[in-house]
């Protein structure tokens, strides 16, 4: 059998035209965004459009061989246009063949710091029953190592996890034991109680950790209140120790925003730089426990955190063109599906939905979550995204549990009303939870949505950055290919 299609496979279609799937929007008085069924993007007038649209193109007429260029037309018994769209597509949603590659284990709910926005509404240090106890935890390897996948990643969450040191390194040690799987383990800690022990732990199982600094000394501290009002100082003191201990690369940081943030993303930067880090997150707070419950979440809109959001990838373009390599990795994660068509496996920027299929979490008292966000609902009282209990439920029965296949299917972002003909569909993601707890339903009604908003508006601006400035495009451009 050939291996390669004939030549005229690939020439010029003087048959019949066919249009391919794509979607558009009005970017102007007479200019239309298109993004064909992959996501490659191209602008046409009104006047490109309707005529494609018509089937109004011929070879050589200039409009053909654009639309052609961007898979938008091809010939209607041509095959070549087809097979290449759907080997990309193939190709970009192959996370899907890694099924629960993350497992999250709640070790504890306490924790020493009382922050304002903490969405996982945790528990004052002296309330032991809120430990995971080791049975559930063992219960919850075996859930773990049900899963297919040949190599899991299991991160020990709280309230503070090092409050229950004793159980993370028993979690590590037996999941060591078992056959059969590779194993990444992290541990996301404020670092507030990081000592030699957890240090010489971390190094001999090879152990990442990750952590939050919001900014400078003060508004870190005015975020993350904890007796002597020291976190900041705790957890720079932890990330020099990690970096000189495990290796720079062994640890990493996160930053929420709160209001006490939109002022400041230059400061906020410059704290990473100041410390070393590659790059930073630029978060939005999450609608969830106590971030909910004490109004933080409602304290700034889409609006007041994308102007945020600009101001600070503006700012690390301009650190990038002073010659620092610092990235901003939302942006890098989004420009490595608009750039490429390598699969992410992001929660957020999937669909069908990560819940349950990218990770589960596994809580304290043992029942299950189809995502980190879901358990932080259910300490609120609302167990819509509880899959089941490790006692009694296998890795297949929380995966194929209803509730877990009603989320996924009832919020696929490629028929959803207003996502399904979105110019940004290919690279956005459903996110059942987070519109289930702001909307109360998992599909969502997108042009109420703060997250449909942010990803409008920072795809957007990706574009536009992309389009119009040619050295920021380039910097652009290497963090997609990182
Ligand atoms: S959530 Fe918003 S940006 Fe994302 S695909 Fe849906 S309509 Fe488009």
């Amino acid at each position: 059998m050939a291996k390669f299609l004939r030549p005229e496979s690939f020439s010029a279609a003087t048959e019949d035209l066919s249009l391919l799937p794509f979607n558009f929007e009005r970017t102007g008085a007479n200019q239309y965004l298109v993004a064909n069924m992959v996501g490659d993007f191209v602008h046409l007038s009104e006047e490109e459009l309707n005529r494609l649209v018509d089937l109004q193109v011929r070879p050589g007429d200039g409009l053909y061989e654009k639309a052609y260029a961007a898979h938008l037309v091809t010939g209607a018994n041509q095959k070549a246009q087809r097979q290449l769209l759907a080997a990309r597509l193939r190709s970009r949603m192959s996370f899907l063949q890694h099924t629960t590659p993350l497992h999250i284990f709640v070790v504890t709910l306490r924790c020493e710091h009382s922050c304002p926005y903490c969405q996982v509404s945790r528990q004052s240090t002296d309330r032991s029953r809120f430990d995971m106890s080791e049975q559930t935890a063992m219960r919850a390897l075996d859930v773990a190592f049900g899963s297919p996948m040949a190599r899991i990643k299991i991160e020990f969450q709280g309230g503070e996890p090092l409050l229950n040191f004793p159980l993370i390194k028993k979690i590590v040690a037996a999941a060591k034991q078992r056959p059969g799987k590779k194993l990444d383990f992290v541990i996301a800690s404020n670092l507030a109680l990081l000592d030699d022990a957890v240090l010489e732990f971390c190094k001999d199982n090879n152990v990442l950790l990750s952590t939050s600094l919001d900014g400078p000394s003060d508004l870190h501290n005015k975020n993350r209140p904890r007796p002597s009002a020291n976190s900041h100082e705790l957890a720079v003191a932890g990330i020099k120790r990690a970096r000189e201990t495990l290796g720079p690369d062994r640890v990493g940081a996160l930053m929420t925003t709160t209001e006490a943030s939109l002022e400041r993303v230059d400061e906020i930067i410059g704290e990473y730089l100041r410390l070393g880090l590659d790059g930073i997150f630029l978060r939005p707070l999450s609608p969830f426990g106590f971030a909910v419950k004490t109004k933080q979440y409602a304290k700034y809109d889409a609006q007041k955190w994308l102007a945020f959001y600009e101001r600070g990838l503006r700012r690390i373009l301009e650190i990038n063109r002073q010659g620092t390599p610092f990235r901003e990795f939302y942006a890098a994660l989004l420009l490595t599906r608009m750039l490429s068509d390598r699969p992410i496996g992001y929660v957020d920027l999937r669909s069908p939905a990560g819940a349950g299929l990218g990770a589960l979490v596994y809580n304290y008292d043992g029942s299950v979550f189809a995502s980190d966000e879901g358990r932080m609902l259910a300490e609120t009282g609302d167990d819509t995204f509880r899959l089941g209990h490790v006692e009694h439920d296998s890795y297949s029965s929380l995966i194929l549990s209803d509730k877990l296949i009603g989320a996924i299917s009832s919020s696929l972002t490629q028929c959803a009303p207003e996502c399904s003909t979105c110019v940004f569909e290919s690279h956005c993601g459903a996110d059942p939870v987070y519109h289930h707890a702001t909307q109360g339903d998992a599909l969502g009604i997108k042009p109420l949505s703060a997250f449909c908003a942010r990803q409008k508006g920072i795809m957007g601006l990706l574009l536009d950055i992309l389009e119009r400035s040619p050295e920021d495009a380039a910097i652009l451009r290497r963090w997609a290919a990182a």
